[in-house]
């Protein structure tokens, strides 16, 4: 590999974050304190005073949220087979039952009419998920939640700083789980947070996110339910508290390089573009659909050898072996399959030049034959 490398993402962490950091290794209190109670103020601001607990991942945070809506055995939960798996996983460790949808080829998110359909008596939540930073139409979600009285877990992993009805996806809503791996928007190398809704009790929030503890002034404490181990630590708080300061940037620099590919990417070549969103979408990837028949694994190494990286997100979840065992099976989901089969994650992240997109743009074509 050439010096450089263009990978498909690359966190932006700069020199006051780095000094934050150190700031922290060297008070002391390294894991959840002072720097996580700041973090989740913050984004507590960010998300209209909502209340916001931050977690180890955008796993835990998911989970969490299901345990919290009272989702276990017996109970259905639906959602999208095209996301990371971490979605479909949480369901079942819950104990509950995913019950997958088709996407809309369009949005590329869950199909709203195919969701409507699929809801049982038995269903207990959804989880829509905004892939690669499009926000499923909270309206006509939230309309569907209502009519059925189902709880909502958004899956925002991918859509933190992504907006919708004018608003930044987090301010509304019933649970919505955010995601600060390393590959996203914003980042704390690994950790998530959770906006919790009204109706639900903070300290069983609390508990649930650290051994169901629940501490006395006294010294004592108690515990009375199995909570996790799903803590964050402030050393990655104080990488958050850095980020937060550029979230506006990342956004406006991922949405300017995103018209570039849309302005650059030449027709001709029958790629089959994402949604030209500049009003929601946090642009967190940029996926075209190759050419129907397009060798995709020969796609890949071709960019690789021009020294471009290419990601692919997602599989279809549906068709990994423990899916399959649960039922699931190749053509049930055809919208899904073709995407899955089809996507490719182009680079796109903040510190990226307009120049790094033409190149991109110029290899894509050789790589394609053109
Ligand atoms: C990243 C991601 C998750 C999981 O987040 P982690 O922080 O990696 O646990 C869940 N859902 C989606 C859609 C994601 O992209």
């Amino acid at each position: 590999m050439s010096l450089d490398f263009l990978p498909f993402t690359r966190p932006s962490i700069d020199e006051e974050t780095i000094a934050r950091v150190a700031d922290v290794l060297r008070s002391g209190w390294i894991t959840s304190g002072p720097q996580v109670l700041a973090f989740e103020a913050a984004l507590s601001t960010l998300c209209g005073g909502r209340p916001v607990r931050a977690f180890s991942s955008g796993t835990a945070a998911l989970e969490v949220a299901l345990r919290l809506a009272g989702v276990g055995p017996g109970d259905e939960v639906l959602s999208t087979p095209l996301t990371w798996v971490a979605t479909a996983n949480v369901i079942l460790s819950v104990g509950a039952t995913p019950v997958l949808v088709d996407i809309d080829p369009t949005s590329r998110n869950i199909d709203l009419d195919l969701l409507e359909t699929a809801i049982s008596p038995k269903t207990k939540a959804l989880i829509p998920v905004d892939l690669a930073g499009l926000p499923v139409d909270r309206d006509r979600l939230y309309a569907i939640a209502a009519r059925h009285r189902l709880r909502v877990v958004e899956d925002a992993a991918q859509s933190f700083g992504a907006f919708w009805n004018g608003q930044m996806i987090g301010c509304s809503g019933d649970f919505v789980a955010f995601s600060f791996h390393a590959n996203k928007n914003l980042t704390t190398g690994e950790g998530g947070a959770l906006v919790v809704p009204d109706d639900v009790d903070l300290s069983r929030c609390e508990r649930l996110r650290l051994q169901g503890v629940k501490r006395y002034p006294d010294g004592g404490m108690d515990v009375d339910l199995p909570g996790g181990k799903f803590n964050l630590t402030d050393v990655a708080a104080a990488i958050g508290l850095g980020q937060l300061e550029h979230l506006t940037h990342f956004t406006e620099r991922r949405r300017a390089l995103a018209r570039r590919y849309f302005a650059r990417l030449d027709p001709a070549l029958g790629l089959d573009l994402p949604p030209a969103d500049f009003t929601h979408s946090n642009w967190h990837m940029f996926q075209p659909l190759l050419p129907p028949g397009t060798q995709r694994g020969a796609f890949l190494a071709a960019m690789k050898e021009q020294g471009i990286g290419v990601g692919v997100h997602y599989p279809a979840l549906h068709l990994f072996t423990l899916y399959r065992s649960l039922g699931y099976a190749a053509g049930q989901f055809p919208h899904a399959e073709d995407v899955a089969a089809r996507t490719v994650s182009l680079p796109l992240f903040p510190a990226m030049a307009e120049a790094d997109v033409d190149r991109v743009c110029i290899a894509l074509a050789k790589a394609l034959g053109r």
